[in-house]
């Protein structure tokens, strides 16, 4: 099967998932769509966990390179821990790489993962447990919306590619999936509470929340505490998403200052020269490749080579 970067590609929109089985084809495009999109998220996780430079690219690159050789031997990219969501994925491949620097060389860490590190680098087991049961609940479609969108505050544009979704159709569907969430947090509040009359409160309510019905739990809740908590947990729900379920599923999270690093971070348009490595990708492209210039060299940036 002839496999080249230059074949032809989709022509819907390609998401992750998609983009992950042609990568197992040997599409080198479909590889560099990946990497496009989250190299910024890698290398600004990288950045809060190593405090070295070329560490921090040596790492980001171990992370890439070991999605490409697993998809090209038919492996799991994606594992049962962050179902369908490659991103959490990478920044769980780079959290545990910089854990395994750790070993060798603790000056390397930035300061507040050494202190994670030095701690035991132990998972949060109280607020985001919670709200990790009510997470793990959800849809798959919807834990990713959730977290491109309200924990990792990204573009409509980049979730709509990473989703394979229009991407008139995000801010809507991101919204949706936060009341499915509301609704199923909802429900975990209700099964936990002893009186039957808070269970009636919460449990009526069910999953269409809405503002005013969150100000009728707190109503409750003035004379009746687990209310008054539940309510002004499902109040602030987008808010603890942010805060308290990303140490839940990473472990390690630098909160707002790796959000501050992503942003300033640059996509590299290249495909990377690691890429070289590999036959079952080098046997496709290399007879097109000019002289002295790899293939790849032909895109201009911004180029999706036909993937959205
Ligand atoms: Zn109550």
């Amino acid at each position: 099967m002839s496999r080249t970067f230059l074949s032809r590609p989709p022509k819907h929109v390609c998401s992750d998932i998609t983009a992950l089985a042609a990568v197992q084809r040997g599409q080198v495009g479909a590889f560099q769509l990946i990497h496009e999109r989250h190299y910024p998220a890698v290398h600004a996780y990288a950045t809060e966990c190593l405090a070295d430079v070329e560490a921090v690219g040596g790492l980001s690159t171990r992370v890439f390179r070991r999605v490409l050789a697993t998809r090209l031997k038919g492996g799991v990219v994606i594992g049962v821990r962050h179902p369908g969501c490659l991103r959490r994925e990478l920044l769980d491949g780079v959290r545990s790489g910089a854990v395994a620097h750790a070993a060798y060389d603790v000056a390397a860490l930035a300061p507040g993962f050494r202190d994670w590190v030095a701690k035991g680098a132990a998972w949060p087991m109280e607020d985001g447990s919670q709200l990790a049961r009510a997470f793990e609940r959800l849809p798959r479609s919807a834990q990713i919306l959730l977290w491109h969108g309200v924990v990792e505050q990204e573009d409509p544009r980049l979730i709509a590619r990473i989703t394979g979704r229009r991407e008139a159709a995000v801010v809507a569907s991101t919204q949706q999936a936060m009341e499915l969430l509301r609704g199923i947090r909802l429900g975990l509040h209700a099964e936990r509470m002893g009186r039957p009359e808070c269970r009636e409160a919460l449990a009526g309510l069910g999953a269409a929340l809405d503002c005013a019905a969150v100000s009728g739990i707190a109503a409750h809740g003035r004379d009746c505490q687990w209310c008054r908590e539940a309510g002004e947990d499902l109040a602030d729900l987008d808010g603890r998403l942010g805060s308290h379920l990303p140490a839940w599923q990473l472990g390690w999270w630098p909160g707002p200052r790796y959000l501050r690093v992503k942003a300033v971070s640059r996509a590299l348009v290249d495909v990377p020269s690691y890429v070289c490595e590999f036959p079952e990708l080098s046997a496709a492209w290399v007879p097109n490749r000019p002289r002295g210039r790899g293939l790849l060299s032909r895109r201009k940036p911004g180029d999706t080579g036909g993937y959205a």
